[in-house]
């Protein structure tokens, strides 16, 4: 036997003996099951995707259901999972397989790879999993048994080392089994080669693997060169009238491109001319509301929310792409994260303000 046959043979066992067998994707080689839950996958754990997965195939039984559903209905089943590129991406491509594929997902790599949202590693797996093909994958938990077995050096995103981890998944990649073995790859990285306390002492790969053996699993794989993230701020507009709060559907791209949000102004002291002049709303007292942060990839975002109760509103109020919502319907909209706080935080303040002397 070669090592790395005998690699792919020790995660297959490993995999049929100890890896996950009943995830709610697993249960039949759709590949429209598969591809959303590799999607949901891609920056997200199973154990947060599993609820998402259920409520997006119960309200999207089918890739007919979700090519012909609104931008807005996808977003809002997405709501809470974060990433939400991911979301307009599978929508896009939905449309894409029922206007260039009739309607039957692609069964070719190629064809599966040209998909908008997916790269090579979700093609594979998706190709391995619904089609039996014989495709290597490369996602993050690969990355990293792989950075630790063979002892390679260097952070995975720069190109040289994500090519040569490519090269090692090509040659690994075990003539027969195919399934079992990706899966067991993706089991491993989840569940015991894990980004802290490997559990080496359980690892069906323990016996050749170069970072366990010279003791450096916590520098492998080589993390991200660290920079600062960029702080950025921005007002929030709470405006509040009747017990109804104004919502607008954001441009896309951008950040939270498609979502609904309050809007934004840039300083807090623009906040009455705002209110009045872009949407039509006279604001009769301003509080600051709590300030919440929150991160993206690339920087992180201060939100000084300030709720506006507003005494009258014209018609520039009502424009198409923005919605005077109450708090339960406003959460059924497609909201993202910090917005959804928001909301809930106004559940108390507004209740408060009901209670006559309360109101300020
Ligand atoms: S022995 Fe430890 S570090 Fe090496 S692959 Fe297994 S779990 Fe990861």
């Amino acid at each position: 036997m070669t090592e790395a046959s005998d690699f792919a043979s020790n995660v297959t066992e490993w995999q049929r003996r100890e890896g996950r067998h009943d995830l709610p994707w697993q249960k039949m080689a759709d590949p429209y099951r598969v591809w959303l839950s590799e999607i949901m996958l891609q920056q997200t754990q199973v154990n947060a995707v599993v609820p998402y997965f259920d409520r997006f195939l119960k309200r999207f039984p089918t890739l007919q259901h979700l090519a012909e559903a609104e931008e807005d209905d996808v977003l809002a089943v997405w709501s809470g999972l974060g990433y939400y590129a991911r979301a307009r991406n599978l929508h896009r491509a939905a449309r894409q397989i029922s206007c260039i594929h009739e309607g039957q997902f692609p069964t070719c790599f190629d064809d599966i790879v040209a998909l908008p949202g997916v790269g090579r590693s979700t093609a594979g797996a998706i190709a391995v999993f619904s089609f039996g093909q014989r495709h290597p994958i490369l996602d993050g938990n690969v990355k990293r048994v792989f950075a630790r077995y063979f002892g390679i050096e260097g952070y995975p995103g720069v190109k040289a080392v994500a090519d040569r981890l490519w090269c090692l998944a090509e040659k690994l990649l075990p003539e027969r089994d195919v399934q079992a073995y990706t899966q067991g790859l993706m089991d491993l990285g989840a569940q015991v080669c894990t980004r802290s306390r490997p559990r080496c002492g359980n690892c069906p790969l323990a016996q050749g693997c170069t970072a366990r053996l010279l003791e450096c699993t916590d520098v492998l794989p080589t993390p991200r060169p660290k920079k600062m993230r960029p702080q950025r701020s921005t007002v929030m507009l709470v405006m509040e009238h009747d017990g109804r709060l104004m919502i607008e559907k954001r441009p896309a791209p951008g950040i939270w491109g498609g979502l609904w949000s309050f809007p934004e102004i840039d300083a807090v002291g623009n906040a009455m001319q705002a209110c009045r002049s872009q949407f039509g709303a006279e604001v009769r007292a301003i509080d600051q509301m709590t300030p919440i942060e929150h991160g993206f990839t690339h920087f992180s975002l201060t939100i000084a929310p300030l709720l506006c109760r507003v005494e009258q509103r014209q018609s520039q109020a009502e424009m198409p792409g923005r919605a005077w919502v109450g708090l339960d319907e406003a959460m059924h909209y497609p909201i993202p994260v910090p917005v959804r706080k928001l909301v809930s935080q106004l559940r108390g303040r507004l209740a408060l303000q009901a209670v006559p002397g309360q109101a300020g």
